[in-house]
């Protein structure tokens, strides 16, 4: 009855696995405790390879290489256009392996194939390319001093950061953390998501490649509770750069409270609102409201999970919904028909038909989907729930998964009072042809970034992050740089 498919047989392309290993200044080494975890394909739900499991012991290791690459090593010493040029290898070794890289992301994560291969991992490339030519451009300014001073600012490399990755993103959201900290004159200890770890350890093998010094980069995989927590812990770590649920993200902040008092950015949760206003062409709205929740089947952080549409239009947009959501295809995410992959584990897609259940229990209408897709792998349908309410917990909580909540508004006064009544801030969509109303809502949301007209409109120049409970500090542009740069002022008597 609707487009979904199963995994399918003939869509199976496993990657070749060549790395398992923590990569700690510039080698590929076992885990000192010999352990090793089970990574698993989401299409299946069969284990893929087995992957290094890092520890306490293990982070200790490759914090003291970053450090010792900090304090003595070539890197952050470099002049910037040497570091950039570097990184420009980096980027081009990431464009001859693209292929492989994007089977990597397909079956640790259930991502779109095609998708990863034509977009996503060029941006990371490109994301690459667009730091490096930052490196030589790093600089202070000259102080305007009140008295018979001198004094002037050296932006300086924070030091050794700590990076901690989100499984849905694994290479984007990696790169949005990596690129910039190489471009800095950093070094850092990179932990991915245990669900998604093979990708990180194939970029490290190109870093070392394209001649990013040993000790620069480390990745270590590993479990959040141990890797993870090892990292936000440690008492030479000069900053934490996490990205991840808000839950953790107060982790985050307390263990680098009790411990060196590190510095933290968090980009966290959220539970974006889109409103469709009467003038929007209803056809186009749906496709976008569509494309807000699906994309990336619902895992990812800026989803468009709360779409408010004004009463004038809310009839029809809810019969186009239904038709739409029919045709969207779930599936082998290698299949090129596909739109909508397996989500990324068991716990994921268990914790989703929970939501689901909830939903229905609550009293909101199930328009369309809400059931598992097919006998293996962790496919749900897409699902659209209608006369949702404000306080139910479908509308407050972030699902993470291919469920839209659809509510009904009158006045842009009301639609504005709901779309803020969350505690989060992370992202808002707008559909209207009129340019006051535009101005209005964007001005009145407290979200980091507001998409006028189009939705996921992301750009590496584009600065991202949260306002409120889905956290602080920007990824993106010049600002996720600035991020990893200390200001120094140096002063003398003239
Ligand atoms: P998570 O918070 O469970 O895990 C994120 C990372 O933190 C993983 O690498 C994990 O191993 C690590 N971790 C877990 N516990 C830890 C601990 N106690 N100490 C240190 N590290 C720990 O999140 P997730 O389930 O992997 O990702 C989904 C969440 O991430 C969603 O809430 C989503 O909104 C958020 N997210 C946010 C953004 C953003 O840019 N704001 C982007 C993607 C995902």
């Amino acid at each position: 009855s609707n487009g979904s498919s199963a995994a399918s047989e003939s869509f199976v392309k496993m990657p070749t696995i060549k790395f398992t290993k923590l990569f700690i200044n510039g080698e590929f080494v076992d885990s000192i405790s010999g352990k090793t975890f089970e990574t698993i394909d989401p299409r299946t739900g069969e284990v893929i390879t087995r992957v290094a499991e890092g520890d306490k012991e293990d982070v200790d290791l490759a914090v003291k290489a970053a450090r010792a690459a900090f304090d003595h090593g070539p890197w952050p010493r470099l002049p910037g256009a040497e570091r950039g040029a570097i990184m420009l290898k980096f980027a081009d070794l990431i464009d001859e392996h693209t292929e492989e890289l994007a089977k990597l992301d397909t079956v640790d994560a259930g991502k779109l194939f095609g998708f990863g291969k034509a977009v996503d991992i060029p941006q990371v490339a490109h994301m690459v390319r667009y730091y490096a030519g930052a490196a030589d451009k790093i600089h202070g300014e000259v102080l305007k001093m009140s008295r018979e001073l001198q004094g002037y600012t050296l932006l300086e490399p924070i030091g050794v950061v700590g990076h901690i990755i989100p499984w849905n993103f694994p290479s984007s959201l990696l790169f949005a953390k990596v690129a910039p900290t190489l471009a800095a004159g950093c070094t850092m200890v990179v932990k991915p998501a245990e669900q998604t770890p093979l990708s990180a350890l194939y970029y490290a093998h190109l870093a070392k490649l394209a001649g990013v010094p040993d000790g620069v980069l480390n990745v270590i995989t590993g479990f959040g509770k141990t890797a993870g927590a090892a990292v936000t812990h440690h008492m030479d770590i000069d900053k934490v750069s996490f990205t991840g649920s808000t839950d953790v993200g107060r982790e985050v902040m307390q263990a680098a409270a009790k411990s060196n008092l590190k510095a933290v950015s968090l980009e966290l949760g959220g539970k974006s609102p889109l409103l469709i206003f009467d003038d929007a062409d209803v056809d186009k709205a749906a496709d976008l409201a569509l494309l807000g929740i699906l994309y990336n089947k619902g895992e990812i952080c800026v989803a468009s999970s709360r779409v408010f549409v004004q009463e004038g239009i809310y009839d029809e947009l809810v019969k186009k919904l239904q038709l739409k959501a029919k045709d969207w295809v779930v599936g082998d995410p290698f299949d090129p028909n596909v739109r909508q992959g397996p989500q990324v584990d068991k716990k994921q897609f268990e914790k989703i038909l929970t939501y689901i259940e909830h939903g229905k229990r609550e009293g909101a209408t199930l328009l369309t989907g809400g059931k598992p897709v097919g006998k293996k792998g962790y496919y749900i349908e897409p699902t659209v729930f209608t006369d949702v309410k404000d306080d139910m917990l479908i509308a407050k909580d972030e699902i993470f998964g291919p469920v839209m909540s659809l509510m009904k508004f009158k006045t842009i006064e009301e639609g504005i009072a709901r779309a803020n009544n969350t505690k989060y801030g992370l992202a808002a969509g707008i559909v209207t042809k009129n340019i006051d109303v535009a101005n209005t809502v964007s001005r009145s949301i407290r979200a980091g970034i507001i998409w006028i007209n189009c939705y996921f409109a992301f750009d590496r120049d584009c600065p991202y992050g949260g306002y409120k409970m889905s956290g602080f500090g920007r990824d993106f542009g010049m600002q996720g740089l600035h991020k990893y740069l200390h200001t120094k002022s140096v002063v003398t008597p003239i």
